[in-house]
This record gives C-alpha cells, structure tokens and sequence, in this order.
C-alpha cells in the first residue's frame, strides 16, 4: 500500500450554494479540515472568521442573495494554510477601494465595510482577485504556530 508523504501537503475542496446557512457550514468544515494541524483555539477562531467574511461577501455582494456557487478550496502545506474562496458573481470594480476600512457599497442594509480588514488581521496573507461580471475569488494564507506537543502520538 502506498504511503501517505506528509511532505505533500492536502487539499479539500467544497461546492456550496450561495445562501446564507452556507456560511456556518463552510466556516465548519475548513475547521476541521485544519484541525489535523494541531491548532490553537485562537487559530481556529481566526480562520473561521475570515471564512465567514469571504463567503458571506459572496452571498451578498456578488451574488445579491440570489442563487449562484460558491466553490471553497483548502490546503495544507507545511503548516501554512491556505483558503481559496470563489464566486461567479458581479466582481468588484475597484478592489484597493474595496478593501479599505469602512468601504462599503451597501451602507443601506448595515453593512460596516470591515470585511476584508478583518480578513487581513485574522489571516497573514489575503490577494483579491476578481473581474466586473465573472467573478471574485479571494485567497488567504495562514502560518499556524508549531505544534505545541513534541515527541510522537
Ligand atoms: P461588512 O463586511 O463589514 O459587513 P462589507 O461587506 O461592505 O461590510 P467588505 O467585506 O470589506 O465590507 O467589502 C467591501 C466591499 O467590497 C463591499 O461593500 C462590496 O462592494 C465589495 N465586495 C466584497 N466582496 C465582494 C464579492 N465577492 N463580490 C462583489 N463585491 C464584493
Ligand atoms: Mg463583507
């Protein structure tokens, strides 16, 4: 039987329909999907954040609420963790504006436009990529601590 090379590095990879009890869900499965890297808590915590945050933009924002994909991918090389987030939606127009503080396009329905500041304080690595009508997919990285127990088991 072959044996699994460590050194390889994961993936995983998720499609979800654009609605809102997504959210939870995808923020769960990249949970646990990062689990097997011995987490902290507050890593966990942070990754979920910036989850929800990404696909909660798609859901409003590209896709304004109506029905569209959502595709999610994970991977793990080393202990760095990396989470793509995609949509097909209505792409961003000017992505530096959108990704500074308190920009929003949607200050009616009580949007703070914190979105992509939380991603960035959350995670150690956050590159937006989108074009008007195709699409938005952003991709995050994060560097998880050593691992805080030594020896085998
Ligand atoms: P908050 O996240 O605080 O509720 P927000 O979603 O408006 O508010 P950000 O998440 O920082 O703030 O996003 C800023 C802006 O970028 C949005 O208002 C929207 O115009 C644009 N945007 C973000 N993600 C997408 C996306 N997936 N598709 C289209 N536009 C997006
Ligand atoms: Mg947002």
């Amino acid at each position: 039987m072959e044996k699994r090379d460590e050194k390889k590095g994961e993936k995983m990879s998720l499609l979800l329909e654009s609605r809102s009890q997504n959210e939870a869900f995808a923020r769960v499965v990249v949970g646990a999907f990062m689990a097997r890297l011995d987490p902290t808590l507050e890593e966990v915590e942070d990754v979920k954040t910036a989850v929800s945050e990404a696909v909660t933009n798609c859901i409003i924002h590209g896709y304004h609420n109506r029905p569209g994909e959502i595709s999610i991918e994970a991977s793990i090389e080393g202990r760095t963790l990396t989470v793509k987030i995609e949509d097909h939606g209505v792409g961003i127009e000017d992505i530096e504006q959108a990704r500074e503080p308190l920009f929003t396009t949607r200050a009616d329905s009580g949007r703070s436009g914190m979105g992509f500041c939380f991603m960035e304080a959350f995670m150690d690595q956050v590159d937006v990529e989108s074009e008007l009508w195709k699409g938005t997919t952003v991709t995050m990285k994060k560097e998880l601590k050593e691992q805080r127990r030594n020896g085998v088991g």
